[in-house]
């Protein structure tokens, strides 16, 4: 196959394609110490699907999770989306959207469907950093990559670095651990200091937000991104839905994938920021009823501190 021919194939499914040799990538991921793809596959399709910027706020009942997850899981409908155009090829394929081991900002880079801005994220000429990324390692040869031209980059620009709440940001590069998105995402106790800074039901936009490469951008709606009534979620069913309960009201959602418990972690810390006693009672029961340390002991804390509040 030609790459030009891949190419379209995905073009008409995805935002951005970049089409580049396996090897190209190999060269550079073992320069940086990443994991190889396997090689087996000579040719990488590099994808890009856009998602808009949508805001809402929190309510005394329902809690707003990072904008990315609105609409219907982003993994499943790429996952979709690369079957249906795999399928039609008739060769061996894989591919990552997220949960694999390979890099695909590197991948994006070298492809050029972006450039990696100071807040770590490929931004991209046409959707600022609003982007799902994924990856196809295919089972042909091709004649040459389609490679985008970069002719961009952050410049003196350091908005994100100094709106970072954190100081997860930092000239050259990222402290993972100190990323609201990191730790609101992590099965563990909270620190009090991780407790304040938490704003968000699951993730972090703020480094997006104050991107003057984003203005503007953000607003291709695909359908499977249309709101479906499930992006703010409310703390009763939190507290008092079955897991599997809650999976099936809430199905489809991006926030679900670390499961519930992670999500009333995070729920504590929201009703502690914004001095909501409403649901203390659900708490206590909850931490008699969780077994998990990393919920019960952030869930102690709260529920004295938000007694106290009383
Ligand atoms: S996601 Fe939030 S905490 Fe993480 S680097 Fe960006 S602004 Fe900082
Ligand atoms: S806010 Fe400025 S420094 Fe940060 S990624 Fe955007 S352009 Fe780059």
């Amino acid at each position: 196959m030609t790459a030009k021919q891949i190419h379209n194939l995905f073009s008409k499914e995805f935002d951005v394609v970049g089409i580049i040799k396996t090897t190209e990538y190999n060269k550079v991921a073992k320069t940086l110490n990443r994991n190889k793809a396997n090689a087996k596959y000579p040719t990488m399709a590099v994808l890009g699907f856009a998602y808009p910027k949508r805001i809402m706020k929190h309510t005394d009942t329902h809690l707003v999770p990072s904008f990315y997850t609105f609409g219907k899981d982003y993994h499943l409908v790429m996952k979709e989306k690369i079957q249906k155009i795999c399928d039609t090829l008739k060769i061996k394929y894989d591919y990552g959207v997220d949960n694999h081991s390979l890099d695909e900002r590197l991948a994006a880079k070298l492809s050029g469907i972006g450039f990696l801005g100071k807040n770590q994220l490929i931004i991209n000429k046409d959707y600022g950093s609003y982007m799902f990324l994924g990856m196809v390692l295919l089972d042909t040869q091709i004649d040459n990559e389609i490679k985008y031209q970069i002719d961009d980059n952050c410049g003196v620009c350091r908005k994100c670095i100094e709106a970072c709440p954190t100081n997860a940001l930092i000239e050259n590069g990222y402290v993972q651990e100190k990323c609201i998105s990191h730790f609101n995402q992590t099965k563990k106790t909270l620190t009090k200091d991780e407790i304040k800074a938490n704003y968000l039901l699951f993730g972090c936009d703020i480094c997006q937000l104050v991107c003057p490469k984003n203005i503007r951008k953000g607003k291709t709606i695909h359908p499977e991104f249309e709101l479906s009534d499930k992006e703010m979620v409310s703390i009763v069913d939190l507290f008092n839905m079955s897991q599997k309960e809650f999976n099936l009201k809430y199905s489809d959602m991006a926030y679900l994938w670390k499961g519930k418990t992670l999500l009333m972690r995070n729920t504590l810390t929201l009703l502690y920021n914004h001095n909501n006693t409403n649901f203390n009672e659900l708490i206590k029961d909850s931490i008699d009823k969780y077994t998990m340390p990393w919920y019960k002991e952030t869930a102690q804390f709260v529920l004295k501190k938000l007694n106290s509040m009383k």
